[in-house]
Order: C-alpha cells, then structure tokens, then sequence
C-alpha cells in the first residue's frame, strides 16, 4: 500500500480509538491473556499482556495499530514462549465466513487479478489467464449482502447446534461481526474449555458433518424428533419437497424404510450428501482446533475494511453489518483512486461497480476500498491536511 493512504487509513483508525476507545472491554482473567497486534506495513507483535483495559485503550490510541488481537484461551505466563506459556484453558470459538459458503454470487463480485500481465477481471478465478496463458492467479473475494447473509443463517444453525447437541445456553454464548465477511462466535465459562485441540478437532467434525457415512440409514432407525444428526437427517427427508414424488408411502416410518429397501446405493449417498450439506454448519475447522490463536478484540477495527468487529448476541437477526459496523460515520470525504471494485453496498448506499477511475466518496467508504487493497488515497485538500499533521507525529515519534 502507498504510503499516503496508509497514513490517512492510520489516521481514521487512531481516530476511533480515540473517541471509541471505550466500548472495548476487558476480556474475563485480562492478566492471563496474550495480547498482540501490529502496525501499519509491519509484522505481528505478539506475546504481550495487560493487567488492565485502560492500559490496552491507551496503547491502541498511541499506535493506531491495523490489528488488535487477544488469546482465547489463559496462561499462567502468556508472555513467555509459547510452550513455556503454561496453558491452563480455552473458550471455545468459532468462525464462519462468507468465502467458505463458496455461494454462486463469487462469480459477480470476485475479482482475479494475473500476476503474470497484470490483466484483472470480475469472476471466479479462472485455471489459467486467458491472455498470457500463465498461472500464478491471485483471487480477490468481496463480500456482498448475500453473502453476509449466508454467514448470518450458517451463525444461526451454530447456535442450534451448540444449545441442543452440545447443551450451551444462549446466555453462554457471544456472538460477533468479524469485521469483515462474516461471524466470530465464543462460548464462556463452559465444561468445554480444558480440552484440548484434538477435543476440539472432534467437535468441528461434529459440526461440519464430517465422516458421516452414507450407510447411517442401514444400521439406524431414524425419527424426526431424535436427537443429534439422526434426527436432522431423519427431519432432512421428510421435509426434502420432492418427497412426495420420490417415495410410494406417505408415512414418515414408512418412506425410511422404502429408503433402505428400493432406493440405490448411489441415491442414498446422494441424499445423505445433501442432508449433511444443508445442516453442516461451514465453520473454519482451524479456527476452533487452534488453542494458541489470538483472535481479534471486539469493538477493534479489521484492517481488511476499516469496518468494527462488533458484538450482535442479543440483536443478530436485526444487526446489518453495512450499516452498525461502520466504524466512524461522519460528512468526511475523501477522492479514491479506484482500481476495480464490484457493487458494493455500505451505510445504506450503494457504490459501483468502478474500474480505474477517481472518484470522491464518504470517508467510511473510501477506507473500506482502500483497506481491502483495491484503491488508493488520492491527496488533495483536506487529505492534504492530514497526511501533513501525520507525517509530522510520525517524525517527532521517530525521533
Ligand atoms: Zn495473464
Ligand atoms: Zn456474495
């Protein structure tokens, strides 16, 4: 990134920290958390710890950082190395995001961009580039309403999941915006909290319905009201809204075990591949298993949008993404040297599609083109005036 607009993306973020600072909250235990995070154009700085919130506050106002990061899980030294660190638990998290729903809406709002001749297209990424024949294709994923829906409903059948298989209130359960395109999702002070990664493993395959076996229906009587996969699978079938057409008997019992006796091999995996595809929850397996992660703070900035990881456990079905997670939405203006950019929607307005173009747009918008790498700041006037005031901190805090 250039470095004008990566000051001016430094200077929005320092600006909310500044007046926002204090919506983000201590983390449970806060002194046994490694904390980390790190600047504009530079590498992770991790293996920190706060004793308390303020001290974190103070330190995200003086650093603007792009990231701001907090274990899950607590240590008896979270400073030290990691295999020193003593790990004493974990919450249980979650991520989903809209890039692992793989919706057909990719193909209008992804960007490919040949590293080879520098050609860039809306769509899927292709095999090889139609115009130099080469393949080192980089993929540039946008997230559309669609999308941020998709991941909404995926957050949803997680929540199910975890109330009625894995018996976690909702009142244990927090659930965020990333930030970005989609959901972070934290279970507190549960028994699930001492084990360990391959615990952890176990339950994302729970979830994501892996190595269920197409032959279930052989060796299981399945009713609707069971608990667990049985019963999604068993309420799968008799819901599928061709059933009537496909089964000769009309009760529920009845059609199993037509399923069993008329119906091939070959039909039964393919029902069994879309039952399990439509209940599966897409959680990123190695979000959950992973216990040395830093995740990122709520109420902190995402440097790929500018845009706020935000709580939404008590309002997700009514929570907007485009709209309650802008971070700082003032008149600002800023003029973007856009590169190419699909529709977008953002504060309830509408942008796009552009392609190499200058055009001035609400700062909010301006900061989640740039910081997603698809354009640049252009200087003039009031920029001008910022980027000069922080040049000069820049230099006094060098110095
Ligand atoms: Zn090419
Ligand atoms: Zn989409």
């Amino acid at each position: 990134m250039d470095e004008n607009s990566t000051l001016i993306l430094k200077r929005y973020f320092k600006e909310y920290y500044f007046h926002y600072g204090e919506r983000i909250k201590a983390p449970s235990e806060i002194a046994s958390r490694e904390f980390g995070y790190f600047p504009f154009g530079g590498a992770m700085i991790r293996h920190i710890s706060f004793k308390d919130i303020g001290t974190f506050r103070a330190a995200l106002v003086r650093e603007a950082p792009a990231g701001a990061y907090c274990s899950n899980s607590l240590y008896n030294d979270p400073t030290a190395e990691m295999h020193l660190k003593g790990w004493k638990s974990a919450e249980l998290i979650f991520d989903i995001d809209a890039d692992g729903l793989k919706l057909p809406c990719k193909k209008v709002h992804d960007v490919w961009l040949c590293k080879g001749g520098g050609k860039k297209e809306f769509g899927l990424r292709p095999e090889t580039c139609p115009n130099c024949k080469g393949n080192r294709i980089l993929e540039l994923t946008w997230a559309c309403p669609d999308c941020l829906e998709g991941t909404k409903k995926e957050t949803m059948k997680l929540l199910e999941f975890l109330e009625f298989d894995f018996g976690i209130s909702s009142s244990q359960v927090r659930v965020y915006f990333s930030g970005n395109a989609g959901y972070h999702i934290s279970v507190e002070k549960s028994q699930y909290e001492t084990l360990d990664s391959h615990g952890r493993a176990e339950i994302a395959d729970y979830l994501t319905g892996r190595g269920i076996m197409p032959n279930f229906f052989n060796s299981t009587r399945l009713l609707p009201n069971d608990p667990g996969w049985r019963g999604r699978v068993a309420r799968f079938i008799r819901d599928l809204p061709e059933v009537n057409t496909l089964f000769k008997s009309t009760t529920f019992e009845k059609r199993l075990s037509e399923l069993i006796s008329d119906f091939s091999k070959k039909q039964v995996e393919n029902f069994m591949t879309r039952a399990v595809s439509e209940n599966s929850v897409k959680i990123d397996a190695m979000v959950t298993t992973d216990i040395h992660r830093i995740f990122r703070m709520p109420e902190t900035l995402n440097n790929k949008t500018g845009l706020v990881k935000r709580e939404c456990s008590d309002n997700l079905n009514s929570f907007d993404p485009t709209t309650d997670a802008i971070a700082i939405k003032d008149d600002s203006k800023a003029e973007v040297m856009v590169d190419i950019v699909p529709k977008i929607e953002i504060g309830g307005s509408s942008y796009g599609p552009f392609r190499s173009e200058t055009i001035e747009l609400p700062l909010y918008v301006g900061v989640y083109i740039v910081s997603r790498g698809a354009g640049k700041f252009v200087i003039t006037g009031q920029n001008s005036a910022l980027v000069q005031k922080e040049a000069q901190q820049k230099v006094r805090s060098d110095n």
